[in-house]
């Protein structure tokens, strides 16, 4: 298998530490509806941990949520994100917390995306941030302000690496005035303090005075806690590794003396109609709108994976009716490839060349070609399905993979002339409404 590491900015051969590849994906800050933009980058990620399995891995997966310290700006000022929510719908902040994480997880669901093994909530591990930062400290990489405790980037001599960044430029840039207790532009808050009279629900007793954790460190102590480092693959958008996977990596390392991940994957970012996604376009659209506009999450999904995850992909309508069309072209092929009694044929190596194809690099758009354009037998069709959990054969007309298993069972039965298990078959499946009709070639299925 091999993966676009944006550590070397090179195409690798993925070896893992161990059989079990242990996975990080940032996740979502819990104050508002995610927009399917933001739902990209969990189906990207749904499809790497399903390649891993259909390569023979094993997977933990970490995703955490963020629902305390995300500030409106990555800069270290502006109001917390979830303070925001709460104050928007007269609600409290565990309120919004709790009301955004469902729909969340409804949503990932109605995508048929794996639950990752660990779900790991921020404000679960304010204990353990503060002995992160205790131990930056004790390590002589942070300094105290009047409002919060912050990392000195200049001690850490790798800290521009992994994004290439200008610290000399970035410095000259600053702002004026701006935080004048920073010794560094790049430094950033690993602990904020709150001021007397600051409203701020979320708060804990630390160094002797009322505050949160930055925004960062949840993602450093959630995989020092839950995976321990280095992990394998570190996932998130291009946007991260600036300042979000660089401010990471110092953490890890200055808390830790660890390398913070093996592998980095990045995805791109999706525009609408040739824009970037934001309410002032009024182009923020959620599942649930395309839903109402007669698509299934489904298309959404066949859409998004006619693409590649490292690619700036451009979301209209129509070609969302073209992969609607797609996945219904591909259920019917489904269920004629039953008729035709293409069950046991795997002439083509149709399901090992797409694995083949998604497993370097995720080119699903690659495997997806390939399938519109080979034969391919029931048996890999199950297995593509399984792929990229499009629910194909579930959906393919409302019939369950179980239904296909039953007939095909009957089929045996009757070659070894068990007609005592044949008709129960049978009859199991009138009940379900599908009546069968034996041919000399074997039995075709319809609905009644
Ligand atoms: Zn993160």
């Amino acid at each position: 298998m091999k993966l676009y590491n944006t550590a070397s900015k090179k195409l690798e051969t993925f070896k893992p530490l161990s059989d079990v590849v242990k996975i990080y994906t940032c996740g979502p800050t819990v104050y508002n509806f995610q927009h399917i933009g933001n739902y990209a980058a969990y189906i990207y990620w749904d499809l790497l941990v399903r390649t891993l399995i259909a390569n023979g891995y094993q997977v933990k997966r970490v995703l955490n949520i963020t629902d305390v310290g995300h500030l409106v700006s990555d800069a270290d000022d502006g109001e917390d994100k979830l303070e925001k929510g709460a104050a928007r719908e007269g609600k409290s902040v565990e309120e919004v917390a709790n009301y955004y994480i469902d729909d969340f997880m409804k949503n990932f669901r109605a995508l048929n995306l794996k639950e990752p093994e660990v779900i790991a909530r921020a404000t679960d591990y304010i204990e353990k941030d503060e002995k992160a930062v205790d131990q930056m400290t004790a390590n002589g990489y942070t300094y105290e302000t009047s409002d919060g405790v912050y990392f000195d980037t200049a001690k850490y001599d790798k800290y521009a690496d992994f994004a290439k960044l200008d610290l000399s430029g970035l410095q000259a840039g600053a702002r004026v005035g701006f935080s004048d207790e920073k010794h560094n532009a790049s430094d950033f808050a690993v602990w904020k303090f709150i001021k007397p009279g600051e409203k701020h629900a979320m708060r804990w007793d630390y160094l002797g005075r009322p505050g949160y954790p930055g925004w960062h460190l949840e993602c450093s102590t959630i995989i020092h806690e839950e995976l321990g480092e280095p992990i394998d693959i570190h996932c998130g958008g291009i946007d991260h590794i600036p300042i979000h996977h660089t401010n990471e990596i110092a953490q890890t390392f200055a808390a830790y003396g660890h390398e913070l991940s093996r592998y980095w994957l990045h995805c791109d970012f999706i525009t609408i109609d040739g824009q970037k996604i934001s309410k002032s376009l009024g182009n923020v659209y959620l599942l649930s709108d395309l839903k109402e506009r007669g698509f299934s999450p489904m298309d959404y999904k066949m859409w998004l994976l006619s693409g590649h995850y490292q690619g700036t992909r451009n979301f209209t309508f129509e070609s969302l009716e073209g992969a609607k069309k797609r996945r219904l072209n591909w259920r019917a092929r489904i269920a004629e490839c039953y008729q035709r009694k293409m069950n046991e044929t795997d002439a083509l190596d149709g399901y090992y060349n797409v694995l083949a194809a998604v497993s370097n690099n995720l080119n699903s758009a690659e495997a997806f070609a390939m399938i519109d354009e080979h034969m391919i037998s029931f048996g890999d069709w199950k297995k593509i399905d399984k792929l990229f959990g499009l629910k194909l054969i579930e959906d393919t007309p409302d019939v369950a993979p179980e239904v296909y298993d039953l007939i095909h069972e009957r089929d045996n039965a009757r070659a070894e002339k068990n007609f005592a298990r044949s008709d129960e078959i049978r009859d199991e499946l009138l009940a379900k409404g599908i009546a069968l009709r034996d041919t000399p070639d074997g039995a075709v299925w319809e609905y009644i």
